[in-house]
């Protein structure tokens, strides 16, 4: 039984089929610069296709997604009809989703009315759903939010201490984002320690593009770093995170920028970019650094020290702490990054074995035989978890 699963950006739609039988991969790839002008990557194991194609918008990229899928040479699928439904990951769900659902025309009004808490996100999102009605009329589709995890906070964790007719107003609130990856690496992490997520207090750090950590308390959220955007919290590649408000009044009056350049230098122009001025990815950055450029050095510095401060913020929020788990792009392959901050966490009891975390690519406990807290490393996989949140809503 086929899922193809999308997750569509503003200029970009990528996608998976999975055999949801045996949860293989049949086919995976991404179309870029839809809009502009195209690009199609298509992978499958019979080997990597790329092509320049036209896409004028979401609903061309979808129809060369469906090509490709059909293709004779690097195609995986004799017809269309066998793709049995359609998973998509949505950024947003505001209050009204605390669970992946079936996509009606109501559930899209919903996902419509929440666009305004995320405009970067929800319209792509909508707009990939669209494209899949367009070419696929009758295959049923589910919903998958990146929010939806995070709806288990408690309301002391999502509350901003600002005026409350604010909340009521304009549901202006903390939300937290990347819930699916914190999901599945929390449930693969117990099972990695061999014990029921119910009797244990993990902290989750997915530290990638975006970074976000999660207090996962008895398999539930009950915090989350991220906020009403994805804004707050960590410093990331190029988004600033946690910041004195009042920094954003200085920098508008003193730099006479617009309330719409200040978010952008916040979100694009900031983070471990900002500091370094070298870049956004970890590599240069470790490159950088070990070339004796400072400021490269400084920015790894916050942000290891950031991650640090969290885990330590959400041990005292549970009440404790079993286990951390790193993963996405740099928890998964930066042993440096996770060497340092667990240097500052041996308070807790926690001790990291040196071979083990100088390993790379497997899901895999690298804490020290001693350790009292575990440290585990565990690859995210967002799409396999929006292929079973499309099976079990839909009971295939
Ligand atoms: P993601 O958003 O999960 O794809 O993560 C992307 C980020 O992971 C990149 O910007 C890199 O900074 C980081 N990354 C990926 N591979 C490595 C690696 N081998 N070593 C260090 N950082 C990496």
């Amino acid at each position: 039984m086929y899922v193809l699963v999308i997750n569509a950006g503003s200029s970009s739609l990528k996608y998976q089929l999975l055999n949801m039988t045996d949860e293989s991969v049949l086919a995976k790839g991404l179309c870029e610069r839809i809009g502009i002008d195209g690009r199609l990557v298509h992978e499958t194991d019979k080997g990597k296709h790329t092509a320049d194609h036209a896409m004028p918008d979401h609903g061309a990229a979808m129809a060369i997604v469906l090509d490709s899928l059909l293709d004779a040479n690097h195609g995986v699928l004799k017809s269309k009809a066998e793709i049995k439904a359609v998973g998509h990951r949505v950024v947003h769900g505001g209050e009204a989703f605390a669970a992946s659902v079936e996509i009606t025309a109501e559930v899209e009004a919903a996902i419509e009315a929440v666009s305004e808490l995320a405009p970067l996100h929800n319209p792509p999102n909508l707009t990939g759903i669209r494209a899949c009605k367009q070419h696929m009329p009758g295959v049923p589709q589910v919903a998958v939010f990146d929010t939806a995890f995070h709806q288990t906070m408690p309301e002391k964790a999502y509350l901003y201490a600002i005026d409350y007719a604010l909340y009521e107003k304009y549901k202006i609130r903390r939300y937290g984002f990347h819930g699916t990856s914190h999901k599945y690496v929390a449930a693969q992490g117990a099972e990695l320690l061999g014990r029921p997520q119910s009797e244990l207090k993990i902290v989750t750090c997915h530290l990638g593009n975006g970074v976000s950590l999660c207090a996962v308390d008895k398999g539930v959220s009950v915090d989350t770093s991220m906020g009403m955007t994805p804004l707050e919290g960590l410093a990331m590649g190029t988004r600033c995170g946690d910041i004195d408000p009042a920094v954003v009044q200085f920098i508008m009056e003193k730099e006479g920028i617009s309330a719409q350049e200040a978010g952008d230098l916040l979100n694009k122009k900031s983070g471990v970019l900002g500091i370094s001025g070298v870049s956004s990815d970890f590599r240069d950055l470790c490159a950088a650094a070990e070339g004796g450029n400072l400021r490269a050095c400084a920015a790894m510095d916050v942000f290891a020290y950031r991650v640090a401060g969290y885990i330590g913020r959400y041990a005292a929020c549970m009440n404790g702490l079993d286990a951390v788990v790193f993963t996405a792009g740099i928890g998964e392959n930066d042993c440096g990054i996770r060497e340092r901050v667990c240097a500052y966490l041996t308070w807790f009891g926690v001790s990291i074995d040196p071979a083990k975390n100088a390993k790379r690519g497997e899901a895999l406990d690298i804490s020290a035989p001693d350790a009292k807290v575990r440290v585990l490393v565990v690859p995210t996989n967002e799409e396999l978890v929006i292929a079973r949140d499309t099976k079990t809503v839909l009971k295939l």
